[in-house]
């Protein structure tokens, strides 16, 4: 069998060269966090949509002769400029046709729209009203708090590109403009199959042999926050017909496919052989890495299928033990899910740092490691074989100990695939 048994860079590069990106939707900007554009945006509107004010203050017009106001008088070596103040004032949200003649005033708050001929507003800060005359105690330059219709962007102009991710802030800046629905590349439909005779639901009693399932509840949770909406978990015993049975409603409903545990050489592991019989696409078997030997990735179906990419179904089948099926979720399925959702930079974040602790390696494979970083410095954690759960549980990143070391010295680089974390 071709690409069995094969190198982390290459189970990488072949997984990057089977990736495509899913088809877009049409969704409503309020529920469209975190997805990616699939198409440019213009605005439909000018923004600031119309001038107005950056201050609670007064709209002034200069007067005639000078800059400032019409009359001007020394107070303690200050200057003060003064000004008429009009009777009515501006609000924000008002709509009034309000002119200032050379001299005048109007009372304004921020988001307030200004008269036509205002030459600058005053913050109400460096003001004083006697008698309906402003006294403005600074020297004021023309345009000074005015936020100027259009300023920022024309009608038509190209606002956000496709292939953007969409933040908050994109959110609120598409709703500034008005719009309500984009299209984005949709987020893939997943589904797992947690195979495994001996797993009990967390809740229920444990009997002597069996263990509660983990990775139901890690998967999901690492989906969720990988953005994945859709997601359904099935927990089936090591029978071949039943695994067989949820492969065909798993194809049916999902993008992407993950199979826990079943993956490995025992009598009751099946996965494989299904994959064999039901017309699936190897890309590759068994990785050079610890944990996560046995990890599968294959693609259904077999020869070409419709038009584009988005019929295919990508199907990952990852070593069961808790720690194993984790790692291959973020070096792996991770990636795959960015690329379908629209991403270009797919895989973990690769830092380097330096070694806190010697790491002696007892494989030959490359080693990814649960880590914690302390400023320059990562330390390995205890506790690192694939049952083992709890030194994930406080990592904040992958140590990748390279292939053919034997001894990782304190003190010496290396990399580092950071985690993502949710909030
Ligand atoms: P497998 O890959 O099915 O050979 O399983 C490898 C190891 O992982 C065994 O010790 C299993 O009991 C354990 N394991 C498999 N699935 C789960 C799970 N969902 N939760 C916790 N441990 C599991
Ligand atoms: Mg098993």
């Amino acid at each position: 069998m071709d690409n069995y048994f094969i190198t982390f860079e290459k189970a990488r590069r072949l997984l990057k060269e089977n990736l495509f990106t899913l088809d877009s939707i049409k969704i409503s900007v309020k529920d469209a966090i975190s997805y990616i554009l699939a198409e440019d945006i213009h605005s439909p509107i000018d923004l600031p949509p119309f001038t107005n004010s950056a201050m609670d203050g007064y709209a002034v017009r200069f007067g005639i002769s000078s800059l400032v106001g019409e009359i001007k008088t020394k107070c303690r070596g200050c200057i003060y400029a003064t000004f008429h103040i009009q009777k009515r004032e501006i609000k924000a949200g008002d709509y009034k046709r309000i002119e200032l003649k050379p001299g005048e005033a109007v009372k304004v708050f921020t988001g307030s729209p200004l008269p036509l001929n205002t030459d600058a507003v005053v913050m109400k800060e460096f003001t004083e009203v006697r008698n309906n005359v402003l006294y403005v105690k600074k020297r004021i330059k023309k345009g000074e708090n005015i936020r100027f219709k259009g300023e920022e962007i024309k009608k038509g102009d190209k606002v956000l590109k496709k292939g953007t991710y969409l933040n908050p802030a994109g959110i609120g800046f598409l709703s500034t403009m008005g719009i309500k629905e984009v299209k984005v590349i949709r987020k893939p439909k997943v589904y797992v199959i947690i195979t495994g005779n001996e797993l009990v639901e967390p809740g229920k009693k444990l009997r002597e042999g069996k263990i509660y399932d983990a990775n139901s509840f890690s998967l999901y949770s690492a989906l969720k926050s990988a953005g994945i909406k859709k997601i359904k978990i099935k927990r089936i015993k090591d029978e071949f017909e039943k695994i067989k049975k949820e492969f065909y409603k798993a194809l049916e409903f999902a993008d992407i496919i993950i199979f826990s545990g079943g993956i490995s050489v025992g009598d009751y592991d099946f996965v494989r052989d299904l994959m064999e019989k039901e017309r699936v696409k190897t890309v590759f078997y068994k990785v050079k890495q610890k944990p996560g030997k046995p990890l599968y990735f294959g693609i259904f179906p077999l020869g070409e299928g419709g038009q584009g990419d988005s019929y295919k179904k990508l199907i990952f089948a990852l070593p069961g033990n808790p720690a194993s099926v984790l790692v291959c979720f973020y070096e792996y399925v991770y990636p795959a899910i960015r690329a379908l959702s629209g991403f270009k930079d797919i895989f973990l974040p690769e830092r380097e740092f330096i070694l806190l602790r010697d790491i002696k390696k007892k494989t030959d494979r490359l080693w990814f490691l649960k880590g914690k970083i302390k400023n320059k410095g990562v330390i390995p954690l205890d506790f690192q074989e694939s049952h083992m759960l709890s030194s994930f549980a406080k990592a904040d990143c992958l140590i990748v100990a390279p292939r053919n070391r034997k001894l990782l010295k304190k003190g010496e680089k290396v990399k580092v695939h950071i985690l993502p974390q949710s909030i």
